[in-house]
């Protein structure tokens, strides 16, 4: 026979284990031996939704969009999470940032941001490929809802809560920086500049309070 020529593997490769007497015996019982053992185990069965066990520090939840200190928006609306989303979830236009609104460091901002979840499934592809850790996943899970509609989340679902400290957007940037001085993490807080700048242009602020006369 030729080194190539085709062999039947070895039957005894598949073929069920021979039983014993004992197993034999036993055999039309057997299966009752795993529901014994499993009787005396303790139970894992979770009271959910009375009782929510905490998910893993890591678990994959639906997204924020995160801000920076001063409460300037980290979307720059490049759509490389759109781009990178293989469940096509993700629908972002840019919008150009201007003097009188600027929403996040640099040109650009997210105007419209959307993700769809009765399509993402939460593989966290998007916020990998986010340049400046705008979209990050947190571990909130409950994503039921009666409307097909209400599952589609626009950019007011997605923000993350302002911070105690943040002034919410439109405002200028902190005077003298670049977008590169938010990314590395230059900027720790709103400045009187932008301070002045909300209280003129949007008196009635409430991130103003607490913020000085
Ligand atoms: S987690 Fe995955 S599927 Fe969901 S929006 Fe991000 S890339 Fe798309
Ligand atoms: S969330 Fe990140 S990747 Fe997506 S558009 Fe905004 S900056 Fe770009």
């Amino acid at each position: 026979m030729s080194e190539n020529e085709f062999k039947d593997p070895d039957p005894a490769l598949w073929a069920p284990a021979e039983k014993g007497p004992v197993g034999q015996f036993f055999a039309p019982v057997a299966g009752f031996g795993v529901t014994l053992s499993t009787m005396f185990r303790p139970t894992s069965t979770e009271q959910y939704p009375e009782e929510k066990v905490p998910t893993q520090a890591r678990y994959h939840g639906r997204h924020h969009l995160n801000r920076y200190p001063d409460g300037l928006e980290r979307c720059i609306g490049c759509e490389l999470c759109a781009w990178a989303c293989p469940a096509d979830a993700i629908y972002v236009e840019a919008g150009a940032n201007t003097p009188e609104e600027q929403y996040s460091p640099g040109e650009r901002f997210g105007k419209v941001y959307q993700i769809n979840y009765l399509r993402c499934i939460f593989c966290g592809y998007c916020i990998q490929a986010c340049p400046t850790r705008a979209l990050t996943m947190t571990n909130e899970f409950e994503l039921a809802g009666p409307t097909r509609e209400g599952l589609i989340y626009e950019k007011q679902d997605l923000l993350a809560p302002m911070g105690e400290n943040m002034l919410a957007a439109p405002h200028p940037m902190v005077p003298g920086t670049s977008d590169a001085d938010y990314y590395r993490g230059s900027v720790t807080g709103p400045v009187p500049e932008q301070i002045e700048w909300v209280r003129e242009h949007r008196p009635d602020d409430p991130t103003l309070q607490n913020k000085g006369a």
